[in-house]
């Protein structure tokens, strides 16, 4: 016992002294959720969903109120969140992957995880992918070392459509690169993806690591576990965001217990806002208008959280305009990793926002909308967004609802929107790089309708 007292001290100056010199290279979590609205946290507003974790993370951090995924639909936005680009920059602007397609984000591209693994990071992915799920699609071809989860979007199974609608469409579920089971318990995938994180931050206390948690939930159909079924006033939505307010709970617990907290960036976000025509079981862009699939501000500006002791001030609100494009970028800087220099990034380093400096200003000079199916929606420049199809023009600052379009009032904005949307469009398009497409098949999720 007198012995045990001075090496436990010994131990922990040790594994202090160990996590001070990896101060350089922080470690980094990013839960991303699937169709959260701008609304559906307490800390956003919501009147009825608890949130408490989150809460913390909020009180503990910063919040944005004008951050903004690059698409309102999953994988155009998940591609942006990885690469730093545009998805129509990418390629992957055109829809969601269906399970029957034969292409991705390209092995090309340099995601998050290929920038972090240079610098000694471990890289994990924990949850729905969906960046295409051919051989040579998948995770571990881009960047992370270890993958569980569902690699599309859990209502994927039910779905069929041409040239395939004699097969129907199985859920698998993947360990790096294989299936261990068909028709996982959706009940339990919220609960399984971060079990797996933990698991690897556990595994890997020891040397930097980049988590990527984008939960399957809340997409539909929505599945909660036993311990939430059944317990939020807001009905199995809000069961829904309450296990993975837990889930963040226990994330944040074992990065306290493994003494990680001070040298780790905890980042919460969604890939686009809420599925409105699932009334119910669709979640809320809180005061935003539209939601998932629509270029409303509902559609594509989300919560964003972030937390890292020591460098984002507790409890800070930032008002600045900032992209999911951001996160490449800025993680370059935190992490000291290197940016890839032979081609086009859109996002910008945001640190300066993050860490709330009083002069900081968003780097984000315009901000392009882009459709469900790829085609340009419109722009933001300063306060003012236009809306190309119906020439509509809204100041955002006075009116983040967009009730009232002031196009009439302000033709000249108007004209200059519509030329700089274009003209940016266009430089997009003719230097867009492209996906990748594979012929064989990892997997085969047909099955035969009988
Ligand atoms: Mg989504």
């Amino acid at each position: 016992m007198l012995l045990a007292l001075p090496i436990a001290v010994l131990l922990a100056s040790l594994a202090s002294a160990q996590q001070q010199s990896r101060a350089d290279r922080p470690n980094v979590v990013v839960v991303f959720t699937d169709d959260q609205g701008y609304g559906d946290l307490s800390c956003y507003g919501h009147p009825t969903i608890h949130t408490p974790n989150l809460d913390r993370l909020a009180a503990e951090g910063c919040k944005m109120t004008q951050f903004y995924v690059a698409a309102p639909l999953c994988s155009p936005s998940r591609a942006a969140l990885l690469t730093g680009c545009y998805p129509k920059r990418v390629s992957m602007h055109k829809h969601v992957i269906f399970p029957q397609y034969d292409y991705g984000l390209h092995t090309d591209e340099v995601t998050i995880a290929d920038m972090l693994r240079p610098r000694g990071y471990a890289t994990g992915c924990f949850g729905k992918w969906h960046l295409g799920h051919r051989p040579g699609l998948l995770p571990r071809d881009q960047g992370f070392d270890r993958y569980v989860g569902v690699p599309y979007s859990n209502d994927m199974a039910q779905i069929h459509r041409k040239p395939d609608n004699k097969y129907a469409y199985r859920l698998p579920f993947m360990v790096d690169d294989e299936v261990v089971e068909w028709e996982p318990d959706q009940r339990l995938l919220t609960r399984r993806a971060t079990e797996a994180a933990i698991a690897f931050i556990e595994e890997h206390r020891d040397q930097p690591f980049f988590a990527y948690i984008p939960h399957s939930m809340p997409h539909i159909p929505l599945y909660a576990s036993e311990p939430f079924a059944g317990t939020s006033p807001r009905g199995l939505y809000g069961d829904v965001i309450e296990e993975i307010d837990w889930s963040v709970g226990q994330l944040v617990a074992a990065l306290d217990r493994l003494k990680l907290t001070d040298n780790t960036v905890v980042i919460f976000t969604s890939d686009n806002g809420p599925w409105l025509p699932f009334k119910r079981d669709g979640g809320s862009a809180g005061l935003l208008r539209g939601g998932k699939g629509t270029n409303w501000e509902g559609g594509q500006r989300v919560p964003f959280l972030v937390k890292w002791p020591g460098h984002v001030p507790a409890g800070s609100v930032q008002r600045e305009v900032s992209t999911a494009m951001d996160l490449l970028p800025t993680l370059a800087g935190i992490c000291g990793a290197a940016l890839p220099q032979d081609r086009v990034l859109d996002g910008h380093d945001v640190a300066p926002l993050w860490r709330g400096e009083p002069a900081a200003k968003s780097p984000t000079r315009h901000f392009l909308y882009y459709k469900n199916q790829g085609g340009l929606a419109g722009v933001r420049r300063g306060p003012w967004k236009l809306l190309l199809d119906k020439s509509e023009l809204y100041h955002l600052e006075h009116d983040p609802r967009e009730n009232w379009n002031v196009a009439k009032q302000h033709p000249d904005v108007v004209q200059a929107l519509q030329q700089l949307a274009a003209d940016l469009d266009a430089e997009i398009t003719a230097n867009a790089r492209p996906t990748r497409t594979v012929t064989a098949l990892r997997f085969d999720p047909r099955v035969q309708k009988r």
